[in-house]
């Protein structure tokens, strides 16, 4: 391989890496990357490295000198490879499980190497039409109708808070000139199940975290609409505008399904904006026998969901749909003189839709996830998730020290152990200390969350690599775990 920085005669090389240096390195890490997706097994899930370890097998400073590519990979490998968590790993459970998969993979390359910033539509004609036509496909195997208009973010976080920007523009349209220090005071209602990014976008929107009421959940975790009824009212009753209600469809503790039919019908009577937050569950949409829990979304204002979640494309990649987007717009654009442009007012401009300006060209991936397997082979990738969710619950089920927490209406499944004789915190401690166990073999991964007030084991299936064995051996693996701890447990 070349030496680094200097070419043959001794001349400096000030520009990129030769052509043929990057053809030999490139198919050595292409080599590696299909190595890697079939044998990620060899590894463990979850990295077995303590807070600093990586840190401190780094240098102090950056390399003054270029160095060799050979021994950048080299190092690649023995010193951050031991740092990563598996998420492409088949047993890899935790939070919402997702796959990097071989087509969104080859899309991210190449999005790297065009190298282009879709801020307005000259400065990415294609990445700003591929991401519109593809987002246009995807709304139609979602049953959205057509008034929805998406747009790429990298996260829910970031979708959210744009669409509950577009509600504030919508309720107080003075906000956007004069802030809303001093002035009236909104509200934004969600499910005490609701993802934190809501409250987050509520603090960063100026209407702080007293700015979103939770509203109470029934048994199974879903929205109470009379509740919701409630809150609305005795806001209006103290002089409070309703601004938006946030309904989420497969909560992160559980993927419970808020009913969005009534809400959207509470929405509609008291003038609020529907935000539907469905960033894991949205996907699956897409399989007919799923799209029940979905009733209603179709009258909300706005949808976020993930396609980095749940349709097997590379981390980052969210979609805001927005059945108002002159409203999205109307809460951000705002054109300096350099950005300006001809065909402004005949074409879209992605920047308009939210905060960033620049924007990775995002589509190009989820449109080689969409060509690749097609709408029926996502269909039954998404199908078999589900029932592969539902063939681990029945091993929770059969066991009577086991118990499943919540229903499994996608494919995550909730269960903790129940110790004999326990007290509710003696339990939550022996699920607490099963836990770290599991995760301690490397062999499987898994989360936990609080439901009840009650530390809940979480198991979220969504690798396109996972098989029943992954789920029998992750099952002996949480039942010997369990073995361990209750014995040890009882001797004390
Ligand atoms: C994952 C998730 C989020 C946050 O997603 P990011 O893309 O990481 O910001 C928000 N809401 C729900 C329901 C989620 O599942």
């Amino acid at each position: 391989m070349t030496v680094e920085g200097l070419e043959g005669n001794g001349r400096q090389n000030l520009g990129d890496m030769p052509p043929e240096e990057f053809h030999a390195v490139a198919s050595e890490v292409i080599e590696w990357v299909a190595r890697y997706l079939d044998q990620v097994e060899d590894y463990p899930v979850l990295a077995q490295v303590r807070p600093g370890d990586i840190r401190s097998r780094l240098p102090l400073s950056a390399p003054e000198r270029g160095e060799s590519f050979d021994r950048i990979l080299s190092d690649f490998q023995k010193v951050i490879l031991p740092g990563i968590t598996h998420w492409n790993h088949p047993s890899f459970h935790g939070y919402f499980a997702v796959t990097g998969s071989g087509p969104g993979i080859l899309g991210e390359i190449l999005t790297a190497a065009l190298n282009v910033n879709a801020m307005v539509w000259r400065s990415s004609p294609a990445g700003t039409e591929l991401e519109q036509h593809t987002l246009d496909w995807i709304r139609d195997l979602l049953g959205l109708p057509d008034a929805f208009q998406g747009v790429i973010n990298d996260t829910a976080s970031h979708s959210s808070l744009y669409a509950l920007a577009a509600a504030r523009e919508w309720a107080f349209p003075e906000a956007r000139e004069v802030g809303l220090g001093g002035g009236p005071r909104g509200r934004i209602y969600a499910s005490t199940e609701a993802h934190s990014s809501i409250e987050k976008a509520a603090l960063t929107l100026g209407l702080g975290r007293q700015g979103v009421k939770k509203i109470e959940a029934d048994e199974a975790y879903r929205m109470r609409p009379d509740a919701l009824r409630a809150a609305i009212l005795e806001d209006l009753a103290d002089g409070i505008r309703p601004v938006a209600v946030v309904a989420t469809v497969g909560t992160t503790s559980s993927s419970s399904v808020d009913p969005v039919d009534s809400i959207a019908d509470l929405a509609k009577e008291f003038g609020l904006w529907l935000h539907v937050d469905a960033a894991y569950a949205g996907s699956s949409a897409i399989v007919p026998e799923l799209r029940p829990h979905f009733r209603g979304w179709e009258r909300s204002d706005s949808v976020v969901f993930n396609p980095h979640k749940w349709l097997f494309t590379p981390v980052d990649c969210s979609v805001l749909y927005c059945s108002r987007p002159d409203v999205l717009r109307g809460a951000f654009s705002l054109t300096p003189e350099y950005l300006r442009t001809q065909e402004e007012g005949s074409v879209r401009n992605l920047m308009d839709h939210g905060v960033a300006l620049g924007r990775r060209f995002r589509a190009l991936k989820l449109w080689f996830v969409l060509r690749y397997f097609g709408a029926s082979g996502i269909r039954d990738r998404i199908r078999e998730h589900v029932r592969l969710a539902r063939y681990f619950a029945a091993h929770v089920e059969a066991n009577p020290n086991w118990v499943r927490t919540a229903p499994v209406p996608f494919s995550t499944v909730t269960f903790r152990y129940l110790g004999e004789d326990l007290t509710g915190e003696e339990e939550d401690a022996l699920n607490e200390e099963l836990l770290e166990r599991v995760n301690a073999t490397g062999e499987a991964f898994l989360s936990h969350t609080r439901l009840g007030g009650r530390i809940t084991l979480r198991l979220s299936i969504g690798n396109l690599r996972t098989r029943e064995e992954h789920l029998d051996r992750t099952w002996q693996i949480l039942e010997r775990a369990a073995r361990e701890v209750d014995e040890r447990a009882l001797v004390q």
